[in-house]
């Protein structure tokens, strides 16, 4: 596809890119012609209806989510990172349930509701009814809202059990969709099966999993076959069971502690990285596509204003980091770029005139799978979408100790309410509003 697609001149990708709507998003072979365009002027365009497309979709909202990882034991080998078996300077950690609800606790006392559980692949250590015993533990201790998995492919019943145990989003990266670079970077484990990865979201969606996470490594190969081979799997996923990919994460190589690949074989710039944010908020606009503090804190300011949609803020990737404190190396899968605390990328979210989202309420009032694609692409997210951010903001607020913060960040939501007028919703909006304002906690639509 991609040696076959001919640049957009000007004025068709003008054209193209002013037709583009939630209902009428750029197709596979569109994207390949898009990548194929030099022209500045038409990827300003095109990052101008990105981020026109994620309003369409999502309103101003921007969902902040925290990473918990559980466990950096693994037996496989990936070239690219810290979890390796054979990096033997790594300190090997997992959490017990216990510590995993301690570092939850801590989290939650930042004040997320949502966090992505994430570990290595080990037979013994990470297997699903750990992951599930994890899962079960956190929402039984704690008040923590959704919990979603990045864990290794697994079959369809131990699927079933993680579901079961109340995972929402289950993600796994093919980290490269090329098979010869598959198999140089995963010389050995079970992850060196191309094929058990890549069929992994088969299995999950009949397992129960509506909504599901896909993504490619960016750096490990030509940046525009990964590109497209995302986009078709997320035709796959909609063609074959009627649901987008829930979301789209965008990891770029990053150098880890005890790794052999000390750099990308196929770096990407910024400036590629930006056009790949686009086309994904393009071509699979239900998707929440999401850029982790792998990233500069420049470029995670800059892909809000082109369509990314989810940020994680103030992560740690070691397991046990956060009750920790302090930064251990030896036990991080890769480095984390973008360190600032939850509470400025709060604040920067709302200078930048967003929406900081705590908000987890589709998962829990079934907009899932299907239910969740249709209702995107016809506008009705977004009704959804305002009023729990706006909720979620102010109920962070109340409970934020920086007095600043608070006044802030119940100013935007205020002012924000306003976008409400009309609404079927507002009533029922203001009592829930005025009932957090008081103390109360976990009020959605
Ligand atoms: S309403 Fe749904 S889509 Fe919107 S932020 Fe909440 S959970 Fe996400």
């Amino acid at each position: 596809m991609l040696a076959a697609a001919s640049p957009f001149g000007r004025k068709e990708a003008f054209s193209l890119l002013k037709s583009l709507s939630p209902k009428r998003r750029l197709i596979p072979f569109e994207a390949a012609r898009l990548l194929a365009t030099g022209d500045p002027m038409v990827w300003e365009t095109a990052a101008a209806m990105a981020r026109a497309m994620r309003e369409q979709v999502f309103g101003r909202r921007i969902v902040l989510f925290a990473p918990l990882y559980l466990s950096n034991e693994c037996s496989n080998n990936c070239l690219y990172c810290g979890f390796r078996r054979e990096n033997r300077e790594a300190r090997r950690i997992t959490l017990s349930p216990e510590a995993a609800v301690a570092e939850a606790r801590f989290l939650e006392k930042k004040g997320y509701h949502r966090l992505l559980l994430v570990t290595g692949e080990h037979p013994t250590r990470t297997q699903p009814a750990y992951i599930g015993d994890v899962l079960r533990a956190i929402y039984r201790e704690t008040k923590m809202r959704i919990l979603h998995v990045n864990a290794a492919p697994m079959t369809v019943d131990d699927l079933r059990m993680v579901k079961e145990a109340g995972a929402g989003v289950y993600q796994v990266f093919q980290e490269t969709y090329h098979p010869e670079t598959y198999a140089a970077m995963h010389p050995s484990g079970a992850k060196a099966d191309f094929a058990w990865r890549l069929t992994c979201m088969d299995r999950a969606i009949p397992a129960g999993f509506g909504d599901v996470g896909i993504g490619a490594l960016l750096g490990l190969y030509d940046y525009r076959y990964e590109v497209l081979s995302v986009l078709r799997h997320a035709e796959h996923l909609l063609e074959a069971y009627g649901t987008f990919p829930h979301t789209i994460s965008v990891p770029r190589f990053k150098k880890a502690f005890g790794s052999p690949l000390s750099s990308a074989p196929f770096p990407v710039s910024d400036a590629e990285f930006e056009r790949i944010v686009i086309l994904y908020r393009l071509s699979v606009p239900s998707a929440g596509v999401v850029v982790t503090t792998r990233e500069p804190a420049a470029l995670r300011e800059r892909v809000l204003d082109i369509g990314a949609s989810q940020i994680s803020a103030g992560s740690k990737t070691d397991p046990g980091g956060y009750a920790e404190g302090r930064r251990r190396h030896e036990a991080e899968q890769f480095e984390v770029d973008d360190t600032r605390p939850m509470e400025e990328i709060v604040r920067r979210v709302l200078a930048k005139g967003y929406l900081p989202s705590l908000c987890t309420s589709c998962y829990r009032k079934r907009r899932t799978g299907n239910t969740f694609t249709e209702m995107a692409v016809d506008g009705h997210i977004r009704d959804f979408c305002l009023p729990n951010a706006l909720l979620s903001l102010a109920e962070y607020a109340v409970a934020a100790e920086d007095a600043t913060l608070r006044e802030e960040s119940l100013a935007a939501a205020r002012e924000a309410r306003k976008e409400m007028e009309g609404s079927p919703l507002l009533p029922e909006f203001d009592r829930k509003f005025a009932f957090v304002l008081e103390g109360g906690r976990d009020q959605c639509f």
